[in-house]
């Protein structure tokens, strides 16, 4: 019983901001009437489907107390070899390092890109409990090469670690790295003493000397204290050079948002897209992909080559940690996709790009 509850403990800091997001439902008046997404003091989803609440939260949660569900120990993934020194000085080929969780290292027209850089212990607010790295970085800190713009979805903790954030950003003296975040990360950003911030809405686009970055629409939500309720926006992103076009999507459900991003900027030549955190679907299918949607998503945005990301790192959901891979294969062979074209990646593997 005991461990029972030490379990219930731990899980619940993980569980606490999700559960936060149900407490709170917002009907304000938008100052954007052009923007359907904007509200009175934050924003919504495009698409208005019946969401969970909080009582659907603490039935996950209490189901989830007594069933088995992964611990850590149940997993030894592999991290693969890679070469640091050549991603320090590659300024040539295109390359897709995935290093963990949602981020991944994306060098671009002689730029490193970094996603939703994560290289803490725990996806927590406090580094002594909440879910823990399973598996180290697949890159560490010290071995990324110089950044010049870090993206970021959204600021739950698996995706936005501000201790990792503020590393990145001292490590070079506060020079030559841009983050670019969704609208309502700003201020967050100007308190961690970071100022070259690039704040984008969706569809909203930033033209740089080498590489256009777009901010795109998911459904997906934000909370990152107790009283936060999207206060914050979350994104997908386009990255486009002269002769290649990269999507991230951040965390989401499914939606025809897809299809749309895929219409107005694809075909993509590369994307990365989540495939786990997605049981019980019941509850999770608002939020996060499933393996099968995942496929849908890659066809959805005319993907040449997608990679599957946000799975076997933490321990955020119910489904065992290895299941995403597998149902991705399957799902893969149904609709007749080999196997390059929608890769599952170990930690640290690096893939280069023609
Ligand atoms: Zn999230």
């Amino acid at each position: 019983m005991l461990d029972v509850i030490l379990r219930f403990q731990m899980r619940s800091l993980c569980a606490v901001s999700i559960a936060c997001l149900f407490s709170v439902t917002c009907a304000a008046k938008s100052p954007h009437p052009d923007k359907s997404h904007h509200t009175k003091d934050g924003f919504k989803n495009i698409y208005a489907y019946e969401e969970p609440g909080f009582f659907d939260f603490l039935r996950w949660r209490w189901n989830r107390l007594w069933k088995k569900t992964p611990s850590p120990e149940d997993y030894g993934f592999p991290l693969a070899k890679n070469d640091p020194p050549f991603l320090r000085f590659n300024r040539e080929k295109i390359t897709l390092t995935w290093i963990g969780h949602a981020t991944v290292l994306l060098q671009l027209d002689g730029k490193n890109i970094l996603t939703d850089p994560h290289f803490s212990k725990r996806a927590s607010p406090l580094q002594w409990i909440g879910p823990k790295r399973l598996i180290a970085p697949g890159l560490a800190l010290n071995d990324v090469p110089p950044i010049d713009i870090v993206i970021v979805s959204h600021d739950h903790y698996d995706s936005l670690d501000k201790e990792t954030v503020v590393k990145l950003y001292e490590r070079q003296g506060g020079q030559d790295t841009t983050f670019f975040v969704p609208v309502g990360f700003k201020d967050s950003f100007k308190r961690l003493g970071i100022s070259q911030v690039v704040e984008l809405d969706w569809w909203d686009q930033y033209d740089g000397k080498d590489l256009k970055i777009i901010a795109v629409p998911v459904h997906h939500w934000s909370k990152r204290h107790l009283f936060a309720q999207n206060k914050t926006l979350w994104a997908g992103w386009v990255i486009q050079s002269l002769d290649f076009r990269f999507f991230f999507c951040g965390d989401s459900g499914y939606t025809p948002l897809f299809k749309e991003i895929g219409q107005k900027l694809g075909p993509f030549d590369l994307s990365a897209i989540p495939i786990g955190a997605y049981e019980p679907r019941w509850f999770m299918r608002y939020y996060h992909l499933s393996p099968e949607e995942a496929v849908q998503v890659h066809l959805d945005i005319g993907s040449k080559k997608s990679v599957a990301i946000h799975w076997g790192t933490f321990i955020l959901t119910d489904e065992p940690l290895d299941e995403p891979p597998q149902r991705l294969e399957k799902a893969r062979k149904e609709k007749g996709l080999p196997e390059h074209e929608f890769l599952v990646l170990k930690h640290g593997e690096t893939i280069m790009l023609d």
